[in-house]
């Protein structure tokens, strides 16, 4: 339950960052620097920047010129602070805790890389549905930072292993000379850094040959480099059911935004969005449903 609300805090403040980060970037500003009203421009103090609180404080108004807020800012919070709440409390009653130790770390690091990602999806929802814009000043760099956190998380583990193994006299006849036990299991642990990146590649390369194919109608650039982002976090299994839903949802919503007259079959419907959902869908609910109604084990993941 604790874990439930702190997760949910952290949330809030995360969407009220992913709130800023989409906005900034859809009007080209820097991401350095205060936040101040869109109406009046005044710099803003920070207990009006509080994620939720202010908005109810100040009555979705602005302090200075009275200028509304707009729901969205509540909207992305209180969703942000949602996923996050429901991912801290995901992966702790999944995690054996023990004293402090290096499996405790490797834990840590993990829930922050997967905060890292749902924070990086709710910015490119946001720029997506609002302009169909995928910044290359968000997408980029997460794509960048996400590397890091797998090549970081791949090499803890196995470091890991080898002090584990170094520990004991029988562990210490697996590793080299003696064995290629340490090897093969090392293998093991990279084996979901190797399938991330060919994910990636391949997605991304898929999108790229759709946007060939299509002569570039119906997506876009933006959505080749989100899709290189979800296969390289997802890897294998995983990135593909995010595709599945992202195409399923996709059609759906566009039959009914077609046939309820809002769109026509020729005008443009953002795909990001849709890549962000099943990506989501994928991250949390992916093993169970893999586990559970596909009867299969994904070991060898990442997130395992
Ligand atoms: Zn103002």
């Amino acid at each position: 339950m604790y874990i439930l609300g702190l997760g949910f805090i952290v949330g809030t403040a995360l969407g009220s960052f992913a709130k800023a980060i989409a906005d900034r970037s859809l009007t080209n500003r820097s991401f350095w620097g205060r936040s101040c009203c869109e109406g009046c421009k005044k710099n803003l103090p920070w207990y009006d920047l509080l994620p939720v609180f202010s908005f109810f404080l100040l009555h979705g108004k602005c302090r200075y010129c009275r200028k509304g807020i707009g729901i969205e800012y509540l909207l992305v919070e209180v969703v942000m602070g949602v996923l996050i709440g429901y991912l801290f409390n995901q992966q702790v009653s999944n995690f054996q805790f023990s004293i402090f130790n290096f499996k405790f770390l490797i834990f840590i690091i993990d829930l922050l890389f997967k905060t890292f990602f749902i924070t990086v999806l709710v910015a490119l929802f946001l720029t997506d549905i609002k302009k169909m814009l995928i910044p290359d000043r968000v997408v980029l760099p997460a794509i960048v930072i996400s590397i890091v956190f797998i090549i970081f998380i791949t090499v803890m583990k196995i470091t890991f292993l080898y002090f584990s193994l170094n520990q004991t006299r029988i562990g210490q006849l697996l590793l080299p000379p003696h064995s290629d036990y340490f090897q093969r299991h090392a293998l093991m642990i990279a084996e979901p850094l190797f399938l991330g990146i060919l994910m990636g590649v391949l997605i991304g390369g898929f999108f790229m040959a759709l946007i060939i194919i299509t002569r570039g109608k119906g997506m876009g650039g933006g959505d080749v480099k989100l899709g290189a982002l979800m296969g390289l976090v997802l890897g294998f299994p995983n990135s593909i059911l995010a595709l599945m839903v992202a195409f399923l949802s996709g059609a759906i919503i566009s039959l009914i935004l077609i046939f309820g007259g809002k769109k026509h079959l020729k005008s443009a419907i953002p795909f990001g969005p849709f890549l962000v959902f099943g990506s989501l869908v994928a991250l949390f609910f992916g093993k169970e449903i893999f586990n559970r109604y596909l009867g299969l084990d994904i070991g060898g993941n990442l997130f395992k």
